[in-house]
């Protein structure tokens, strides 16, 4: 029988054996001896597997990828320096200079300059639709050379949820994956596999490591989607001669075709690797995610409705809250809970909105979310201050809007320093 999921997120990805260490051993080397250059040969060639360089493979990143792919229900894993490249790569391992992608318009920031600037500068076109479009726009956002779907299961700030299903069901009816950032929501509270998509990234920089130690992000493939169903994925299902004419569905099978190409390629050219030392700091946060995401949900849901009930307050956006526009979304896919992050403006906008973060004790001020200490960003004051408020509002952040990201203090503290901060406007 499959374990819970508590007790995979403190076991799951590595098991030592006699006498070996209780805990992951950090590997901290960039290299790995041979005795004969035959046997490194057969590395490079594939044949054979084990390390040669850590910018391709390192053992303490294999095992705490592995739990992540545990944790999501997938077949492989590997993880990146960062939530950026994870999704860069993701994304890249499929499109190629003259392909498209269709994106929800609801995602994080940084991703959304990756795909509409930097990813566009290399040749590859997006299409960004509404998470709430109807099955007829989405449909309309196709084209012939269309490669992935990409959403995020809750949206990094605005905290839309994705009908995973409706993306999925679009994306498979043009042969392409959906591909899935489910940073917010973590596998503890969704694993968009079981509803259809296809590979999964994450940011673990948030709830994963969870405690603002270190940067980092990860791949999962689920395994199921066929890439050779059709003649769009030649990366995979044709014979690559930068590693001696091997065909990566051939060789590895749908199970481990997407992650290996993405790790000999990939890595091999932009090396954008986790440090074993970080992957060691991973996996501590993982070995206690199930016990905090749940603290985190917990702390949202209490601050999400003191605010709702609070009559300085003009609006409160939590997928967690009832009656919240995306509530039933929510229930739907993340029945146990949605994330810590709770969006809300303050009455009186820019200004009082300044007003009510000069007064929290509590909170932090920081362009940080999903940390153990609470945090709290007002962006127009802060990442988008050179922004006027009709460009604000383009952006989908108001002027009077306040993220707060919950810790796993006590509730009733988090409240009482909001209470204090909103008499202080
Ligand atoms: C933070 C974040 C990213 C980027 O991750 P980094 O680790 O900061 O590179 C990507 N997606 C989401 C949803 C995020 O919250």
């Amino acid at each position: 029988m499959k374990k819970g999921i508590g007790t995979r997120c403190v076991q799951a990805g590595y098991t030592p054996g006699n006498g070996e260490p209780r805990q992951i051993p950090i590997i901290q080397s960039t290299t790995f001896k041979y005795d004969t250059s035959e046997d490194m040969g057969k590395l490079f060639d594939l044949e054979a597997s084990g390390y040669f360089y850590t910018r391709l493979q390192n053992p303490t990143n294999d095992y705490v990828a592995a739990k992540i792919a545990d944790l999501e229900g997938g077949t492989a894993a590997m993880l990146t320096s960062s939530g950026q490249a994870a999704n860069f790569y993701a994304v890249f391992n499929i499109a190629s200079c003259g392909d498209h992608v269709v994106s929800s318009s609801s995602i994080y920031g940084g991703t959304y300059n990756l795909f509409a600037v930097t990813m566009k500068r290399m040749g590859i076109d997006f299409t960004f639709v509404s998470p709430d479009c109807s099955e007829e726009e989405l449909e309309a956002a196709f084209r012939p050379n269309t490669k992935a779907v990409f959403g995020e299961t809750i949206a990094n700030p605005a905290l839309t949820v994705l009908d995973i299903e409706k993306f999925a069901k679009a994306a498979h009816a043009h042969g392409v994956p959906l591909i899935v950032d489910n940073t917010f929501a973590t596998p503890i509270n969704c694993r968009p596999f079981e509803w259809g998509a296809d590979i999964v990234t994450h940011s673990t920089t948030k709830y994963m490591d969870g405690h603002a130690a270190g940067v980092g992000g990860c791949i999962v493939d689920s395994g199921r989607f066929n890439w050779a169903a059709n003649d769009k994925f030649p990366g995979l299902t044709t014979p690559d001669e930068s590693y001696h004419g091997i065909t990566y569905t051939e060789k590895f099978g749908l199970e481990g075709a997407f992650i290996t190409k993405c790790t000999a390629q990939l890595m091999r050219d932009f090396g954008s690797i986790q440090s074993p030392q970080n992957a060691f700091y991973l996996n501590l946060g993982l070995e206690s995610l199930h016990v905090r995401v749940k603290r985190h949900c917990e702390n949202a849901l209490a601050v999400a409705k003191y605010l709702a009930g609070n009559d300085k307050v003009a609006w409160v956006t939590y997928p967690g809250l009832e009656g919240d526009k995306y509530y039933d979304v929510a229930r739907k896919y993340m029945p146990g809970g949605t994330c810590g992050v709770v969006s809300f403006g303050v009455k009186g906008g820019r200004a009082a909105a300044e007003k009510f973060m000069a007064g929290l004790r509590v909170a932090a001020i920081e362009t940080h979310v999903a940390d153990a200490r609470t945090c709290c960003l007002h962006p127009a004051s802060a990442t988008h201050r050179q922004m006027n408020d009709a460009e604000l509002a383009a952006a989908g952040v108001s002027p009077d809007l306040v993220r707060f990201s919950c810790g796993l203090e006590d509730a009733a503290d988090l409240i009482a320093d909001i209470e204090n901060a909103l008499a202080n406007i």
